[in-house]
């Protein structure tokens, strides 16, 4: 078991209160990265909102057996001697059991750390080792000056960081670059959680990392400080603290993958120091670390085989197409985060757990009276003195509610000491002393549990997910500031054709008028993604391949109509073809003729049939789910309605068919009167498609047909 299937960065942090409700610098960060997901930070604004969630993290590892790596960038040790003048023992594990006893820590962060830190320093001889204070804090124990120590006989830096100069000595607790308080608000956290999750956890260098399924390592995001800031720079990153523990989460993350976090985890000096001081992750393997660091700039991409279909098939079934497809795209864009108010339509990067419980605590339901239930009578009329005071939502009761009292409570209002009960205002009789109502009433009636929604920890969305409104109000409500979402897919459109005019230009009949352009850019857009009109180019190779290359620079994908299939004039399929990257698929598919696949300048290129009916159908059953895949989504297949059909209809074996179709007033589905793929105003009339199968079929009206509305296909 040497392997992990999670890596999860922390920044921690000493503050003394809560940090900005704002994701802000100088707080507590999670970077967390696993091979098969995008890589996503969290925010924490106390250090027991970030504990809850570590719990949630390991409970979540173990449940699922997946392996957790986790990292913390504080000391897990002090220089030799210290814990044994403090703890009465060697064993740095010891130390931490010490610091949990010794540390008060308060939910909104108030802690004792400078006064432990004096009452420390009296444990040794002269003055020392914890220095650097708030100025207005009278602890004359604890210097001011790091100068003013002498005497109490401990090295001041561990032999880690004289491998890492940049490292800061543990003793320093206050003001800029001070990791003392870090360590001291720290060590609690993780000897609570080695109390927790007994053997599951195993402290690195200390323990073997190679059995435990939960490993804590001591880490120093700095060995990276390079590599973080050319990442930031080509980002646009602000924060430092989310950039560093995204980089090294993912640059861990990557080391597992390429075999060399094992040579990692092994570069520590043997010896005393190990036993005693710990070591940092990486340091005296800066090289190893660094080249798996490797600022990750380009997106991924597609394989370059990716519309490569089995040979020798004549005509193609559309589900056969379909499953191809599914298996050989993938996302192609990278990750940013965003505030949740902006990730409306966009496909999200990774799981998002609740920060927060829904609803935090247990709530009244309805405006009315609570009270404690175990102090009713068995039934008939109750009446219970009101006391004075309410608790309305935003505005708790602060006191108890005695046994056999009342209080008035309102919605949304947070049940108040002495409450688990709730009567309805509309049930009772009362004044400014009393209240009256009829027993019995059930115990907990009208009030909301507690997390009966989401619990902190529990996974509210998952990766792959395009955000609806809804998603937005989930997330909000959980806490979740920010979400990790997918870039958004740029979608080139193209039409091509010597016959092709705009719209209204010229009364030639011979020309056609672009129907085409204004309907795909537009279904890109309902989609979510970024439509980027390329224009018309008449049948021309030149000026075709001028077009396609500029487009590869602008768009992540692009779908042209018109010129696809292999005549004379189908320039698009020849100039793909000549470029070596065609793929055409004979679809069995009714309207619809060979589709053009191929990767231009690693772009995909969805060559559609001219026709707009048949570009129509190809674009919402091909192009729909691949654009999904390449947006970083799932793969969508579109909900269908099985309804009486309105018509009569003999079709053969061999093709999928799609006809233009919409629901009458009875529920039935009626088709439009002519299958000429032609016939745009059919396309306008329609409301869905519906689906008949492969094999050969006789509907008659009132047998079950599948109805596949426009909204199904995200139109
Ligand atoms: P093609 O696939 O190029 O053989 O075109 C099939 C039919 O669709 C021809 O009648 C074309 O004129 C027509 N067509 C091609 N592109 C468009 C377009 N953008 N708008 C409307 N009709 C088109
Ligand atoms: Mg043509």
């Amino acid at each position: 078991m040497s392997g992990f299937d999670r890596f999860i960065m922390v920044d921690w942090s000493a503050a003394s209160a809560p940090t900005p409700a704002k994701p802000s610098a100088d707080a507590i960060w999670l970077g967390l990265s696993e091979p098969s997901a995008a890589t996503s930070a969290e925010y924490y604004r106390t250090r027991s909102a970030a504990e809850t969630r570590l719990i949630a993290l390991c409970d979540q590892a173990l449940a699922t057996k997946t392996r957790l790596l986790l990292g913390f960038d504080f000391a897990f040790g002090y220089p030799e001697g210290f814990a044994k003048a403090v703890a009465g023992s060697d064993d740095p594990l010891a130390l931490w059991d010490w610091f949990a006893a010794q540390v008060e820590d308060g939910s909104d962060n108030r802690n004792n750390r400078f006064a432990l830190a004096e009452r420390i320093n009296s444990v040794f001889a002269g003055v020392g080792p914890f220095w650097a204070r708030p100025r207005g804090l009278d602890l004359p124990g604890l210097p001011e000056k790091g100068s003013a120590r002498h005497g109490h006989g401990l090295a001041e830096r561990r032999h880690a960081e004289k491998q890492v100069p940049q490292a800061h000595s543990v003793w320093k607790l206050y003001t800029t670059g001070a990791v003392g308080s870090q360590v001291i608000m720290g060590l609690p956290m993780l000897a609570r959680l080695r109390q927790r999750f007994g053997d599951a956890v195993a402290v690195w260098p200390f323990q073997p990392w190679d059995t435990a399924p939960i490993i804590l390592t001591e880490i120093f995001p700095s060995l990276l400080a390079d590599e973080v800031r050319k990442k930031a720079a080509a980002e646009g990153e602000t924060i430092k603290d989310r950039a560093q523990v995204l980089l090294l989460a993912e640059t861990l993350c990557r080391a597992s993958q390429e075999g060399s976090l094992g040579d990692l985890l092994e570069a520590v000096p043997s010896g005393a120091p190990r036993q005693e001081e710990g070591w940092i992750l990486g340091a005296g393997a800066e090289a190893l670390l660094r080249a798996a660091a490797r600022p990750d700039l380009a997106p991924p991409q597609l394989k370059n085989d990716c519309f490569a279909m089995p040979q020798g098939v004549e005509w193609t079934p559309v589900d056969v197409a379909l499953a191809h497809l599914k298996s050989a795209l993938g996302p192609v864009k990278r990750v940013e985060t965003l505030p949740t108010p902006d990730c409306a339509g966009r496909v999200l990067a990774h799981d998002v757990f609740a920060a927060r419980a829904n609803p935090p605590g247990a709530n009244s339901a309805v405006d009315g009276f609570g009270f404690a239930a175990a102090h009713l009578g068995p039934s008939g009329r109750q009446v219970l003195p009101l006391l004075t005071g309410r608790a309305a939502a935003g505005a708790p009761y602060r006191n108890t509610v005695a046994p056999g009292k009342a209080l008035r409570i309102l919605t949304g209002a947070l049940l108040p000491a002495g409450v688990d009960t709730v009567v309805l205002e509309e049930d009772v009789a009362a004044d400014d002393h009393a209240v009256a109502f009829e027993a019995p009433i059930k115990p907990g009636a009208n009030t909301r549990k507690a997390g009966e929604d989401i619990a902190v920890g529990q996974q509210a969305l998952s990766v792959g997910r395009v955000l609806k409104p809804a998603d937005l109000a989930l997330a909000s409500a959980l806490g979740v500031p920010e979400l990790a979402v997918r870039e958004r897919l740029r979608v080139g459109i193209l039409s091509t054709g010597d016959e092709l005019a705009a719209p209204g230009s010229t009364e030639d009949p011979a020309k056609t008028y672009d129907a085409n352009r204004p309907m795909l850019l537009a279904i890109a857009e309902r989609w979510g993604y970024v439509s980027v009109d390329l224009g018309h180019v008449r049948d021309d190779r030149a000026a075709l391949q001028a077009r396609l290359d500029d487009a590869a620079i602008k768009t992540d994908a692009i779908l042209t109509s018109g010129g696809a299939s292999a005549g004379d004039e189908d320039h698009v399929s020849a100039l793909l073809k000549e470029s070596g990257a065609l793929q055409t698929w004979r679809i069995a598919l009714k309207p619809g003729r060979p589709l053009a696949l191929a990767l231009w300048n690693g772009v995909p290129v969805f060559g559609l049939p001219g026709n707009p009916v048949a570009a129509f159908v190809c674009t919402l059953i091909f192009a729909r789910p691949a654009l999904a895949m390449i947006a970083g989504g799932h793969w969508c297949d579109p909900q269908g309605y099985l309804l009486p059909a309105a018509f009569e209809k003999r079709k053969k074996a061999g093709r999928r068919e799609f006809l233009r179709a919409r629901v009458t007033r009875d529920g039935a589905a009626e088709v439009f009167a002519s299958e000429g793929s032609g016939r745009i105003s059919g396309l306008s009339w329609a409301d869905g498609l519906v689906e008949l199968p492969d094999d050969a079929a006789h509907i008659s009206p009132g047998d079950p047909v599948r109805y596949l509305p426009f909204g199904s296909f995200g139109l």
